[in-house]
């Protein structure tokens, strides 16, 4: 068994052990939970061991680096991918054509774009709406950090829950970077809260996912309520930028 395999399964292993606790202590089943193996910047190598180490979704954040990795791994035709990052509207196709399940829906001029060419093509994308309940540091998702700006948020919600090719199925948040996974248990709070309103709000809709927490703060997330964390360097390492030409 190669080395970078078996490294990447331990870490994998023993990140699966920390969401099983944090979901008991939340009196929650740890199959409540999904792991998603963020794998931006990584290469086709790692990304195939991660796959071989036992990882089920695969969250990816620039649309053509993902349809890349997509079509050279489809052998791997078990494993799910997961679009986390932020998508210009021109990349909505890409989107639509490669992934299994969005996170990172943010406008609703994506979401009629999305949901065109899902028609097309004949498919139906899972996606979560995205918020940045962090304030003035985030700067994705639909500005929701502030309570008295949700009801502004509904008539676009609304919209966008009629769109036939979309199903939501929840919300998603990357709260400011930091390194205290404390920092961001208030920021996960509050997605839980909006959850709420949102599921009052539209009782026909299903906001029950909640993709929330990364390498610093899964945990506090899992605590949380989280149905997703996206783990990336906890698991496959530290990314791996290439120079920008200049
Ligand atoms: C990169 C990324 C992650 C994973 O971050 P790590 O710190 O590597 O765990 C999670 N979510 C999003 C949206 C990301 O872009």
């Amino acid at each position: 068994m190669n080395e970078l395999v078996e490294l990447i399964r331990e870490r994998y292993q023993s990140t699966l052990e920390v969401i099983a606790g944090a979901a008991k202590r939340s009196g929650r089943s740890s199959d409540s939970v999904k792991l998603v193996v963020a794998t931006k910047t990584q290469t086709l190598e790692v990304v195939q061991a991660a796959i071989e180490a036992g990882a089920k979704i695969l969250g990816e954040n620039y649309p053509e680096e993902g349809a890349m990795k997509i079509q050279s791994l489809h052998d791997f035709s078990a494993v799910e991918w997961h679009m986390i990052g932020h998508i210009q509207s021109r990349k909505a196709q890409t989107v639509a054509l490669n992934f299994n399940y969005v996170h990172s829906l943010d406008s609703l001029k994506l979401a009629t774009r999305l949901d065109r060419f899902c028609g097309e093509a004949g498919r139906s994308l899972p996606v979560l709406l995205e918020f940045n309940v962090g304030g003035e540091e985030s700067k994705s998702g639909w500005e929701a950090s502030d309570e008295t700006v949700w009801p502004a948020l509904l008539s676009e919600i609304d919209a966008l829950l009629a769109l036939p090719h979309l199903q939501v199925k929840g919300l998603m948040t990357m709260p400011p970077l930091g390194t205290i996974a404390e920092v961001s248990r208030p920021y996960f709070q509050k997605l839980r809260r909006l959850q709420e309103y949102l599921g009052s709000q539209f009782p026909q809709a299903n906001f029950e996912e909640l993709s929330m927490g990364t390498s610093t703060d899964f945990e506090v997330a899992v605590e949380e309520g989280a149905t997703l964390v996206r783990v990336g360097t906890a698991i496959v390492g530290p990314r791996v930028y290439k120079k920008t030409e200049d």
